[in-house]
């Protein structure tokens, strides 16, 4: 019986192993898991500290047992060491440090990302987290739970960091966020970012940007977070300045990496070494508009980037159709989103962009709790291609649903003009007869006209 192996059992481990199991029955699966958390959703670890999820165990996607129902084996507390891609097999070592050597047919490599810490000293004081693992948003909550920390400082203000400013604030908190850019949440536009950042000080968040973080120090029973304009005091400190790709086990294997330092794949999730596939936060991601790949990690892809390399891991011919990069964050009341490309991206990537903004209400005005959601389209004024969008809205005003019309554009390929021919949703409660993606569409073709 041949057998498909699995280094790592998060979103793009146990997507691989799911569907290697569908479209093989007879196949032989394991997954080695390095800790006791398999197919968890990190992504919900925010609300855990938050306290709006209670339970931490509510956060599998799937429990041990539905995994094992399917037929796959799972191997917790097994952390891979070593690949011999010539013999095929890899060395694991279990939670008692014992080693057993695991022979594989197929092998997907699927060991994620590790929080990207640059060179800020004095990150192992205690009272110093990062947020990447299961076990890490654990001890987290229990610290807070243990100490009562009165103040935090958050030292990033990417999506990560704002969810945290939001679940720390709901947990009684006093939260500084410093971020070292100019404003928060860099893959958005700044004034999008100034917005946020507005929203973050309405909650008593104190927003300190263009601060670079070099160092947390131990004082008088307390930490001390310097920077190069200046420090704040605080009782604890969370780093969350983004990731970098786990690679170091494939790569000694010879597997060769490309983009951000991730693991190099075709579009079949196939490495350079035979019978080797990755997929996930540990590799390098296709880009439908670019064509060329770029490092682009989200669970969204993971998941489906583990399903092509479980199809294929299985002997089966999936394709990744390739990111837009896609994404959605709430931070208190407000949703942001963008997909596929900003004006000076897609410049970067030799179009010729044209983006306008439109604002419209998220539903008919005369319904009660109409708000205004903000649309900035970016097309390309030679084509009239949709190339992006962004938006932002109050919770509610179905941001979401919005960026989503958008992405289906996007990966189809559409123009902004055929956006008006979709055929969707209307009730005066949750749209208008033209959705406000349609009313944008039409004022960026109004705007690509009178620029022509
Ligand atoms: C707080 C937070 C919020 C997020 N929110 C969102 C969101 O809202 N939307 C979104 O799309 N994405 C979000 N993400 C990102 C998303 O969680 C990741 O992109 C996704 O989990 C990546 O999945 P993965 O399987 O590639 O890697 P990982 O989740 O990093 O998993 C890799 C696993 O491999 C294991 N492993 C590594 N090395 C070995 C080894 N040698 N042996 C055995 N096991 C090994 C690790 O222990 C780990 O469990 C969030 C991430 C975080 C941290």
């Amino acid at each position: 019986m041949s057998h498909l192996l699995i280094i790592g059992a998060s979103d793009a481990g146990i997507s691989a192993a799911l569907r290697a199991r569908e479209v093989d029955p007879a196949l032989e699966v394991t997954v080695l898991a390095a800790d006791e958390y398999p197919n968890y959703s990190i992504c919900g670890l925010p609300f855990y500290v938050s306290g709006e999820v209670p339970d931490w165990q509510d956060l599998a996607h799937r429990t041990t047992e539905d995994l094992e129902r399917t037929g796959m084996r799972l191997l917790l507390r097994h952390v891979a060491r070593s690949i011999d891609p010539a013999a095929r097999t890899v060395v694991a070592v279990d939670g008692e440090g014992r080693e057993r050597r695991l022979a594989y047919d197929r092998l997907v490599v699927a060991t994620g990302a590790e929080s990207a810490t640059s060179d800020i000293a004095g990150l192992d004081l205690p009272g110093v987290f990062t947020l990447r693992f299961m076990e890490e948003g654990l001890v987290l909550r229990q610290h807070i739970e243990a100490h009562g920390p009165a103040e935090v400082v958050i030292v990033g203000g990417g999506y990560i960091g704002m969810e945290m400013a939001d679940a720390l604030t709901r947990r009684g908190l006093a939260v500084t966020l410093i971020e070292h850019g100019a404003s928060v949440l860099k893959t958005v536009d700044p004034d999008f970012g100034g917005v946020l950042g507005g929203e973050l000080e309405r909650h008593d968040v104190r927003v300190i940007t263009g601060m670079d973080v070099q160092a947390v120090q131990a004082r008088e029973g307390r930490l001390v977070v310097r920077g190069d304009r200046g420090f704040t005091k605080a009782d604890m400190v969370l780093v969350a300045t983004g990731v970098r790709p786990a690679t170091a086990l494939a790569r000694a294997a010879g597997v060769a990496t490309g983009v951000h330092g991730a693991l190099r794949v075709d579009r079949h999730m196939a490495t350079n070494v035979p019978h080797v596939y990755a997929a996930g936060d540990c590799v390098e991601t296709w880009h439908r508009l670019l064509e060329r790949p770029v490092y682009l990690p989200l669970g969204t892809t993971a998941h489906k980037q583990g399903r092509v390399a479980g199809e294929n891991g299985a002997g089966g011919e999936g394709t990744y159709a390739g990111t837009l990069g896609t994404q959605v964050v709430k931070v208190f009341g407000i949703v942001v989103a963008r997909t596929g490309l900003r004006d000076e991206e897609a410049r970067a990537g030799g179009f010729d962009p044209l983006t306008v903004e439109w604002t419209a209400w998220d539903h008919k005005a005369y319904y009660p709790g109409a708000r205004e959601l903000r649309l900035r389209v970016t097309g390309d004024r030679g084509s009239g291609r949709l190339l992006g969008a962004q938006l932002m809205g109050l919770h509610g005003s179905e941001v979401a649903k919005r960026v989503d019309v958008f992405a289906t554009a996007l990966f189809h390929g559409m123009t902004v003009e055929a956006l008006n021919d979709l055929d969707l949703s209307y009730t005066p409660p949750l749209s208008s007869p033209w959705d406000p993606v349609q009313m944008a569409a039409q004022a960026w073709q109004r705007a690509a006209r009178e620029a022509a």
